[in-house]
């Protein structure tokens, strides 16, 4: 699966958002430092595609895809340098897939600031700067390493030494790899670094209930988020944890109320989802309707792979229908007798929403 890892300074919102997404009712405390150890909630991938198909199916178990978000609690100042528990931090950041950088764009008396005054800006360049200087470590220490190897004239360290001599500086001026202007190359040169900077990385800026609109913070987040290329997300985190402990019914009721489509979390999920260039598939048994997770531009035999590692080895053919005809044809048989059931081979590139069932030798 793929995980997102929520970072940012104490107290701006993160447990709150991380109960509502997994409603594990872990305490949020109205002070810094009370989250330590990493926390993980498996989150199921809202889409209202799978209540059609299973509408249609009317099968015995309906699964969702998921998505498993990491509450990487304490990032403080000076974690690159070991403060707090800085390196195990850092460490938890370095093997999750994506990030959800959440941003405290909210005021309230009650709730303390670390540096005593809600500032974008400076909450931003804090976690930044710490991420920066933890892969300007690495950077370093892989320099040092490959300007004995380059003496022996292999090719790859030296052209691996020479981009890393390149962004060297930009990281010790504490700015993102994302803002280097990289190229898809340079990128996969630089892949098996994983390198923080480089994560696909979102804003989640948590606003109060009413500060999705003419909220200064707001905008400064969106101005930072559109230097660097990243997507923001404005939610209401607190109003969001609100929402998570109500019954479907009152939860429908409330959503209305409020004048909202959906919850909030369910963008931060999407938007987690696209970050890592994810799509869905489904399969439509009677016994199962399921959606499950691929990269976009998965092959078929990789679709099938997700399901088990045998249904990729053995793979002959997938038969697919879209999403779209599935449903206008009334399920599988209208599909067929249309004409839009289709065979396809091992070079079948996997179109979001794709409704596939697969023949494989054993
Ligand atoms: P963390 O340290 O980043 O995990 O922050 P918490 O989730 O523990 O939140 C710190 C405090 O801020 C708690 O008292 C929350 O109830 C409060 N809080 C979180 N989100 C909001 C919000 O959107 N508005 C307001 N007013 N308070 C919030």
């Amino acid at each position: 699966g793929f995980n997102c890892g929520i970072v940012g300074l104490p107290n701006v919102g993160k447990s709150t958002l991380f109960n509502a997404l997994t409603r594990s009712g872990i305490d949020a405390e109205n002070f810094p430092f009370c989250t330590i150890e990493p926390n993980t909630g498996i989150v199921p991938m809202p889409d209202p595609r799978l209540d059609k198909l299973a509408e249609i199916v009317k099968p015995e178990k309906v699964v969702p895809t998921t998505m498993e978000f990491v509450d990487i609690a304490g990032l403080v100042e000076g974690a690159s340098k070991g403060e707090g528990l800085g390196n195990q931090f850092l460490a938890n950041i370095r093997e999750t897939d994506a990030i959800a950088h959440v941003v405290r764009c909210f005021e309230d008396d009650n709730v303390i600031h670390v540096a005593n005054q809600v500032d974008p800006t400076a909450d931003i360049e804090t976690i930044n700067l710490e991420l920066a200087l933890a892969d300007l470590d690495a950077v370093e220490r892989s320099i040092q390493r490959l300007t004995r190897v380059v003496k022996g004239g292999d090719k790859e360290a030296i052209a691996t030494k020479a981009l890393l001599d390149r962004i060297q500086p930009h990281l010790a001026e504490g700015q993102p790899l994302r803002s280097f202007g990289l190229d898809a190359d340079e990128q996969h040169q630089l892949r098996s670094f994983g390198f923080l900077t480089l994560k696909p990385t979102m804003y989640i800026a948590n606003v109060n209930e009413d500060g999705f609109e003419n909220n200064p913070h707001l905008d400064i987040v969106r101005e930072i988020a559109a230097q660097e290329n990243a997507v923001v997300v404005p939610v209401c985190n607190k109003l969001e944890a609100e929402i998570a402990e109500l019954e479907d019914e009152e939860r429908a009721m409330f959503l209305e109320e409020m004048g909202m489509e959906e919850p909030g979390l369910d963008r931060v999920i999407r938007a987690g989802y696209g970050l890592l260039g994810l799509q869905t598939y489904f399969t439509a048994g009677v016994k199962e309707v399921r959606a499950w997770t691929v990269k976009i531009g998965a092959t078929a035999p990789q679709a099938a792979g997700v399901i088990h590692t045998d249904f990729e080895k053995g793979f002959i053919r997938a038969e697919v229908v879209s999403y779209e005809d599935f449903v206008a044809l009334g399920g599988e048989n209208g599909a067929k007798e249309a004409g839009k059931w289709r065979l396809e081979g091992k070079a079948y590139v996997v179109q979001d929403g794709d409704v596939m069932h697969f023949r494989f030798n054993v």
